[in-house]
């Protein structure tokens, strides 16, 4: 069945992964159709606004989007693809495979993946002047000072709700069914500081893992957790968290590989999902054409997942993991000397 697939681009060096990607997709001949919305600079120049209708229609139309990473007006695509389209679990996957130049000694057997929620927690945005708050002072409330003493500040909500929690945690847990690898689901918060919100996700948590005891369940606090997957990140499987420390701890995940270059991602609602590399828009090396594709590579493998093709998704990986023991079309990040489309060509050579 033909699939349709909305793309931006996206800005600095973002365009010059996803053009040769996009051109290796269209060679192989499957049932996707590739519509471009126009968004950004492009939209504000001929629409007067980075986001018309137009390109809400074209996005609401297709199966799944691909995004480019965004530095500037097309964000506000994203926060369509994000709030508007519900897509609650953003998917990380970290897995070490023969070529990679990880700083790591022993990185055989890394195969994890940061399940960060999306939606909630400080991302929600709701930040103001301290003096707002101080309503909240009154006789019973523990606080370790009150607010009107703590002087000219600002604050910033972290949001945690029940619906948030229990449908990304439930992704968790499904998600760990499919890897078959461990089958184990991790959680990671702070709440042994932070009693009511972390505190109520790893409750909301607990609950969600007493009804899937088929999986192993176990939770780590943030800071002994970001210890844990540099010392022995083999142990972990699938790791759920608030949004912030998966933010956080998903490029970090990726430091672990040696590269933001191999760090795929996904964001999944219940009736849509987007695709997006984890890495920004690297504007240090924009025009260089020496960006490296795999994120961007392994992204389309996603969504073409997805999307259904799952027998291309896994030719796909094979095909990168073929270029990688090969080691003669790598990006500079990579130790090696290949340009942006040299590297996507030799893993097209492959499939
Ligand atoms: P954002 O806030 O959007 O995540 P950022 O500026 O924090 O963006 P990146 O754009 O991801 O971060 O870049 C951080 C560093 O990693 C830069 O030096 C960049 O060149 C490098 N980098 C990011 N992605 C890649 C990639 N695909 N290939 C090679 N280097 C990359």
């Amino acid at each position: 069945m033909l699939k349709q697939v909305a793309v931006i681009e996206g800005d600095d060096a973002a365009p010059e992964a996803m053009r040769p990607v996009i051109q290796l997709l269209q060679n192989q001949n499957l049932p996707v159709s590739l519509v471009y919305p126009e968004v950004g600079q492009p939209a504000i120049d001929s629409a007067g606004t980075a986001f018309p209708a137009e390109a809400k229609e074209c996005i609401d139309s297709s199966d799944a989007t691909l995004f480019g990473a965004t530095s500037g007006p097309s964000g506000a695509a994203l926060m369509y693809l994000r709030w508007g389209k519900n897509t609650f679990a953003n998917v990380r996957p970290c897995r070490y495979f023969p070529g990679i130049a990880s700083p790591l000694l022993k990185p055989d057997g890394i195969d994890f993946t940061i399940v960060r929620e999306n939606l909630e927690d400080l991302y929600v945005a709701v930040e103001g002047d301290l003096s707002e708050l101080e309503f909240l002072d009154k006789p019973g409330r523990t606080t370790r000072k009150p607010i009107r003493e703590l002087g000219e500040g600002r604050y910033a909500i972290k949001a945690i709700t029940r619906e948030g929690t229990e449908r990304v945690v439930r992704f968790a847990f499904d998600l760990a069914r499919k890897r078959a690898k461990q089958n184990k689901v991790t959680c990671v918060v702070k709440h042994n500081m932070l009693r009511e919100s972390d505190g109520f996700f790893l409750e909301v948590a607990n609950e969600v893992a007493e009804v899937n005891g088929d999986v192993e369940f176990d939770h780590f606090i943030v800071d002994d957790f970001a210890c844990r997957m540099i010392r022995e990140p083999q142990r972990f499987d699938v790791i759920v968290m608030p949004n912030l420390y998966g933010d956080l701890l998903s490029d970090a995940a990726g430091g672990l590989l040696g590269s933001l270059g191999l760090a795929a991602s996904g964001c999944y609602g219940s009736d849509y999902a987007y695709f997006e590399p984890a890495h920004g828009t690297a504007p240090d090396i924009a025009g260089k054409n020496i960006i490296n594709p795999t994120a961007t590579l392994m992204t389309v493998g996603m969504m073409m997942e997805y999307l259904g093709f799952s027998e291309f998704a896994t030719r796909l990986e094979r095909a990168i993991e073929q270029v990688y023991s090969d080691g003669t079309a790598l990006t500079p990040d990579q130790g090696g000397n290949a340009s942006t489309s040299a590297m996507v060509q030799a893993v097209a050579d492959v499939l």
